[in-house]
């Protein structure tokens, strides 16, 4: 397996359960006829007994030579290091002092090859060798996806990594079930002047067994997971849905914004995925607005920019989201083919007080203007805010001075009362 294969994508043994000897297979090599599971019950043995270990989960083309010479020096100084290779992965547990030293000799040794990427966890706060191998397929996970050799989850990561973990198992397990507990909730977007309604964005909401999860959790952690595609294409067949119900209905709702994660916009058959559920619905591009969060456009290369051109040919409209909070769109914004920009909440919230806050909206819209793009403000919650905004130009706005996200019963309702007043 190419290392690359696994960038922002679920490990190949990120099953429904945590790792076990039957994700590998038979296909382990570990010195002395070593096997898996003799090595987590060793691993359960001295966590058990207050050892510090840690465990250290390598990917990419392993010289076995390496390991071998590794674990004869550590033999040498009577340290503890020990490891199996199982298909792509070489999984290594060791003292949990030791982990500069061996960073430094597997440098050292694989200087050759720079294709190793490594995930640790060490055994400090987590209980058994399940947790410890979760936590250190997390660590690889990101490492791969910052595309950095080395990244080590300290003890409170590591915890927060299990939780991350335990949740997304759940995610999993009630998507394969249909995903009736995820649902839809749409916040109505208005022109600042009137007060009018011109559409609505898409929020996800779920609530496993009836407790909601925020968004601000669930959606990162559907990122790190691989599941994010699916929550983002059943998003798009609830607002297909909720426009068709809303029109039905009488209401003139010109589009519903959905949001598309950036490993979305990776996915070679995105197009294809959105054409196919908007035409089951009789609902062509101009009907949904696709927002892309500022991070993802900034860093982008033309591959992207590319992508965002055949979504925009295809007549769908673009959005840029959380406007402000990346570091190199402003840059690059004369290129990106968006026809609205959403300015985020962070620099509408100090407004109109707040002087730094006040200059960054005014030269952050004069640019969108400038270049003949849209502006939504978002997070608008007092007067002050949209009076000041409508001054700067600021079209449209977004927010609970207007209205909370909903379900779309109550989105109906709502739509009526105002444009019916
Ligand atoms: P976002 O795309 O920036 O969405 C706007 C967030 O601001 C929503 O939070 C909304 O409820 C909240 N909001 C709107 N008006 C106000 C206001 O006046 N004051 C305050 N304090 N908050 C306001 P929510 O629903 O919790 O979603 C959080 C984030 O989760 C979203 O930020 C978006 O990045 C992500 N998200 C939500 N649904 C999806 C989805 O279906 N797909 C993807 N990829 N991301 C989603
Ligand atoms: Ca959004
Ligand atoms: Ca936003």
């Amino acid at each position: 397996m190419n290392r690359l294969d696994w960038n922002g994508g679920a490990l190949p043994f990120a099953g429904a359960s945590l790792l076990g000897p039957d994700d590998f297979g038979h296909h382990f090599a570990g010195p002395n006829g070593n096997d898996f599971a003799a090595m987590m019950r060793e691993v359960d043995f001295l966590i058990g007994k207050g050892f510090p270990l840690g465990l250290a989960l390598v990917i990419g083309e392993i010289d076995l030579s390496v390991c071998r010479q590794i674990k004869r020096t550590a033999a040498r100084q009577a340290d503890y290091v020990n490891w199996v290779v199982m298909g792509p992965i070489l999984i290594a547990v060791f003292r949990k002092g030791l982990l500069d030293e061996l960073s430094r000799a597997w440098r050292m040794l694989t200087l050759e090859d720079s294709e190793l990427t490594a995930g640790v966890a060490f055994s400090d706060s987590l209980r058994n060798h399940e947790e410890l191998l979760a936590a250190a397929r997390i660590a690889l996970q990101r490492a791969l996806g910052k595309r950095i050799d080395l990244l080590v989850l300290d003890p409170i990561e590591a915890q927060q990594a299990i939780s991350d973990h335990q949740t997304a198992q759940l995610m999993r397990k009630h998507l394969a079930a249909g995903g009736g507990d995820f649902e839809a909730h749409f916040q109505p977007q208005v022109v600042i002047d009137s007060g009018l309604p011109v559409g609505a964005e898409a929020l996800a909401r779920w609530h496993p067994d009836g407790r909601p999860i925020a968004p601000s959790r669930f959606i990162p952690i559907a990122e790190d997971n691989g599941l994010i595609a699916e929550i983002g294409e059943m998003m798009l067949a609830l607002s297909a849905r909720a426009l068709k119900v809303l029109r039905r209905n009488g209401i003139a709702i010109p589009h519903i914004s959905v949001n598309v994660s950036p490993q979305q916009s990776r996915q070679g058959d995105f197009l294809r995925t959105v054409t196919q559920i908007l035409s089951s619905e009789r609902l062509s591009a101009k009907d949904i607005e696709l927002e892309i969060t500022e991070s993802l456009a900034g860093s982008g290369g033309t591959e992207f920019l590319d992508w965002l051109a055949d979504l925009s040919s295809a007549g769908f409209r673009i959005a840029i989201d959380d406007f402000g909070t990346g570091t190199s769109t402003l840059a690059r914004i004369h290129d990106i083919p968006a026809h609205k920009i959403k300015l985020d909440r962070a620099f509408v919230t100090p407004l109109p007080h707040d002087e730094a806050a006040c200059t960054t909206c005014r030269s952050a819209l004069d640019l969108v203007h400038q270049l003949g793009k849209m502006s939504l403000a978002e997070g608008v919650e007092h007067p002050a805010q949209a009076t000041y905004l409508s001054t700067l130009g600021c079209t449209m706005g977004q927010g609970y001075l207007w209205a909370r996200p909903m379900p779309e019963k109550d989105l109906v309702a709502w739509w009526s009362g105002r444009t019916t007043q």
